[in-house]
């Protein structure tokens, strides 16, 4: 997802950074593929306009401060200003669900609903976990319109193991008013209504869901949004918002190489929180919207943050705390890097992970059988190294490096290849620290 948002922008950042002084023209040229990367991505024009305006605004006539480069400073400006668009209040970071509460998940047919519902009962019951309780959770659903949803339903709750209730009736409305009668007597905490979509928006559906809605009174309406669909999520998040209205957003296959444009557009159009992101079709792919990672994702700053959550469920906790350290001082030594690339080795599935290493964003799927020969190659290279030479690669000259290159099975020339990748993510790293992040 943001692949290719991602790519565009760091191709013009990685021109500005390269150069001395930021000009009349260069801010120009870098606007126009800001906004040629954004209208590609889906982003619908009004947007796109608003968004480069209020860049251009800032940036032009704007004095450079001492402690960043010209290039710097326009990353960060339009990191700030990508942040509002994503972000803005950012009401929904913080969120869970209130205890106890009525949920009822709404969406076009195929958008990821009742996937949704299962992620979002193991995610609750995950957290709970970690705080060594449990909840006490139901499904029911009210989706007669296709065939096999309450079915499908039925084996998720199995799955994520929560009751399911299937009602008696076949009528959404009667259905509704059973399913909550049946949660009161059991006392669940959280109940979670699927409903059903269409196709496209429909009126009908629209209706059903205004009168599902009356008698089932949810604390939380919720609309699943399907990222791959582009612009269109918006007219449909807008026909919801028109007629039954809802909460907030879950943007549901953001793992596909969907453009940006769908939360880009919503997030600022409709001033809705989206609250959680689907990232695949298991019940624990699923995470947090975070503005502020998407945005650093966007630019190609890399998702540190986010590898550094997913490591902690899996890593000792000394290993990730030197390296989000390095990362507060600015400061960001090989051994760090080999560190960060363990963590990676440790994780599992590579293409996955290999978007949230600074500077690695753009590699295409092609390469990525290349990248993991490369870390293999680079752990190996870092581990012929001496501790002495980790801390101060600088001390590198030729006789050292074809040492290692001896000692790891490799060219020099692949050395120098790891020294380049490691500058890139310490400039990161140095960005990072300017930014006054972490
Ligand atoms: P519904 O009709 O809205 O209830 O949609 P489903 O929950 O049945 O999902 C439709 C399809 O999308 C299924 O094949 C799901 O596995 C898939 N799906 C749902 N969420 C995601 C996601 O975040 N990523 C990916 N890759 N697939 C998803």
């Amino acid at each position: 997802m943001f692949d290719f948002l991602s790519k565009k922008f760091s191709s013009v950042f990685s021109r500005l950074t390269g150069k001395g002084a930021l000009t009349e023209k260069n801010i120009q040229e870098a606007l126009e593929k800001v906004r040629d990367a954004l209208l590609e991505a889906d982003v619908p024009q009004k947007l796109v306009q608003e968004f480069i305006q209020s860049i251009q605004k800032e940036v032009v006539g704007q004095k450079v401060t001492a402690s960043l480069k010209p290039g710097e400073q326009f990353i960060k400006v339009v990191h700030e200003r990508l942040l509002h668009f994503l972000g803005g209040d950012q009401s929904g970071i913080n969120f869970s669900f209130q205890i106890p509460s009525t949920v009822m998940v709404m969406g076009l047919q195929g958008s990821g609903k009742t996937t949704t519902l299962a992620k979002l009962a193991h995610f609750i019951k995950k957290e709970a976990k970690n705080r060594s309780k449990d909840r006490k959770i139901l499904f029911g659903s009210v989706d007669f319109y296709r065939p096999a949803a309450i079915d499908q339903l039925e084996l998720l709750a199995k799955q994520v193991g929560v009751d399911f209730y299937r009602s008696s009736s076949t009528d959404p409305v009667a259905a509704a008013q059973e399913i909550s009668a049946h949660a009161c007597e059991g006392r669940y905490e959280i109940v979670f209504l699927d409903t059903a979509g269409r196709l496209h928006v429909d009126n009908q559906m629209l209706k059903e869901l205004q009168e599902v809605d009356s008698v089932f009174r949810p604390k939380y309406k919720l609309l699943v949004l399907d990222a791959m669909t582009g612009q269109e999520s918006l007219n449909v998040a807008e026909a919801f918002a028109q007629t039954v209205n809802f909460h907030s957003v879950i943007l549901t296959k953001m793992d596909s190489d969907s453009r940006g444009g769908a939360a880009f557009a919503f997030r600022y159009a409709l001033k809705k929180p989206i609250l959680f992101v689907g990232t695949g079709e298991k019940v624990d792919e699923i995470e947090r919207f975070r503005p502020e990672r998407m945005a650093d994702r966007i630019l190609g700053m890399g998702d540190v943050l986010s590898l550094i959550e997913k490591a902690e469920e899996k890593i000792k906790q000394e290993e990730h705390e030197s390296v989000m350290r390095s990362f507060r001082k600015g400061k960001f030594t090989l051994q760090d890097f080999a560190d960060q690339m363990g963590m990676v080795g440790r994780l599992g599935s590579f293409s996955k992970l290999v978007k949230f290493i600074p500077g690695m964003g753009n590699v295409s799927p092609d390469m990525l059988q290349k990248g993991e020969q490369d870390m293999k190659r680079f752990k190996a290279i870092i581990s012929s190294m001496t501790p002495k030479e980790r801390l101060n690669p600088r001390i590198l000259n030729g006789s050292r490096k074809s040492r290692i290159a001896k000692g790891s099975g490799v060219r020099v020339a692949d050395v120098n290849v790891l020294l380049l990748r490691f500058e890139q993510s310490q400039q990161f790293a140095k960005l990072f620290k300017r930014f006054g992040r972490f």
